[in-house]
């Protein structure tokens, strides 16, 4: 017998009728002879809704009450699953995340997870009972207080109740069929992906690709979880995402040997980008900037400082989550006169899209297409990254999935169906 560890999302459990149907494939999965260990996020858009709430009662919550407000969510929808799978006959409990064991840092909001002992889930599911879990919470030892673990975060408790309950198998539910080649709501002919390596798979979560929390692909990559990312309106396969590049792919007969060059497309709509111009071109400077903006825990993405004005001045762009962007101008304001810049520039919201494949390092050309087909869509770029495994720019943000499907068609991505999504918002 194994335990399958099982994680559906908010639109999959967004109301009455869609929590029987996940606890029919629950009971199913069971009666197919195995342990079930079942991770709920909050239904729909609750977590967006409690966070609404909190900002009509308070600019700036106290981050304690913020934590307890929002782990109530997966509190509300792991009991109603609960009740839903005894409606079956099964029986079932549910644990909130300090009662699954899910040991966090203080930090309220983003805590990351220090350890994992899931003794209560054991003896839950060899009693023979379904455990469901709350996702994204858990319990800080030395604060003793409820964290939660950022937003998306029950991916991450789903494989982090994986590795730990040694699962064969951590099952991702969404409202799409898997992993595709870029965001089905955007791009219609995208296609699914049957395997990732998780590295690519790392590097598209990284770059905005939602189907997965960045850190529940470190985390399974680290602890060697095989995931199936799948839908639960479908008894579709969905994609698998293979813990190491070097461990070993089962081939079917007729599968290519080496990775394709190409994985998919991914996009973010989530950052700003922040303008220095006149920076003073003198050892050190940069490091003064970021090390303002570090010690206001802002995380930036990418960097790109001009060739400087007659080895005088230059300009110095970064993104960073665009809600961080009044915090980080202020802090550099502040340091103005230290710093000796001459001007601070900010969009709140631009676009930022990317090509990601472990098969273009070896691979020339693919920048070249890359730029190629935004020009002839028309698209200027704002900056530039790189990685051995991807390309990503910078757009206005109104020409972003435009760019998106642009780039997919260019690379031959396209796929002669139409993606299904089943539910949600994308939110
Ligand atoms: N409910 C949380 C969120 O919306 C956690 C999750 O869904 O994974 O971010
Ligand atoms: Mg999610």
């Amino acid at each position: 017998m194994s335990l399958i560890v099982q994680k559906y999302g908010g639109s999959s459990v967004q109301d009455a009728e869609s929590i029987k149907r996940v606890a029919r494939r629950i009971v199913d999965t069971k009666n197919a002879g195995h342990q079930v260990v079942v991770v709920v996020s909050a239904m729909g858009d609750t977590t967006d809704d409690l966070l609404d709430l909190a900002a009509d009662i308070s600019e700036q919550p106290p981050l304690r009450e913020m934590d307890i407000l929002l782990s109530s969510g997966e509190r509300m929808s792991m009991a109603l699953l609960a009740m839903a799978i005894h409606e079956l006959g099964e029986p079932a409990q549910s644990f909130t995340g300090s009662q699954a064991g899910m040991i966090t840092e203080p930090h309220h909001g983003r805590a990351r997870i220090i350890e994992v002992s899931p003794t209560r889930i054991k003896e839950s599911v060899d009693a023979g009972h379904i455990s469901i879990v709350a996702g994204f919470q858990g319990m800080s030892r030395e604060s003793k207080d409820i964290t939660t673990m950022g937003r998306g975060g029950s991916d991450t408790t789903a494989v982090a109740l994986a590795a730990a309950l040694d699962a064969a198998v951590c099952e991702i539910y969404s409202d799409v069929d898997g992993v595709f080649t870029a965001d089905p709501r955007v791009v219609k002919s995208a296609r699914k992906l049957d395997v990732v390596s998780s590295e690519d798979m790392l590097e598209m979560a990284a770059a905005g690709t939602k189907v997965l929390h960045l850190r529940s692909v470190e985390y399974a990559r680290r602890f060697g979880v095989k995931l199936h990312v799948r839908s639960s309106f479908s008894d579709t396969e969905g994609t698998w995402v293979i813990p190491d590049e070097k461990d070993k792919v089962t081939l079917k007969e007729g599968d290519p040997l080496e990775q394709p060059i190409i994985t998919g497309v991914s996009h973010d709509a989530s950052e700003g980008k922040l303008t220095i111009t006149g920076v003073p071109d003198v050892p050190g400077k940069a490091a003064e900037i970021f090390n303002h903006i570090a010690g206001a825990g802002i995380n930036i993405d990418m960097i790109v400082q001009d060739v400087s004005v007659e080895h005088q001045t230059t300009n110095i762009s970064f993104t960073l989550p665009g809600s961080d962007g009044d915090k980080a101008q202020r802090i550099l304001l502040e340091n103005k006169e230290a710093i000796g810049f001459q001007e601070l520039s900010f969009v709140p919201q631009v676009g930022k899209v990317s090509l990601v494949g472990g098969g273009m390092r070896n691979h020339p050309g693919v920048s070249a297409k890359f730029f190629t087909a935004l020009r002839d869509a028309g698209i200027n770029i704002g900056l530039i990254s790189t990685s051995e495994i991807r390309v990503s720019v910078i757009t206005d943000i109104e020409l972003l999935d435009k760019a998106v499907a642009a780039i997919h068609t260019a690379f031959g991505l396209d796929s002669d169906e139409e993606a299904k999504v089943y539910a949600g918002t994308g939110r």
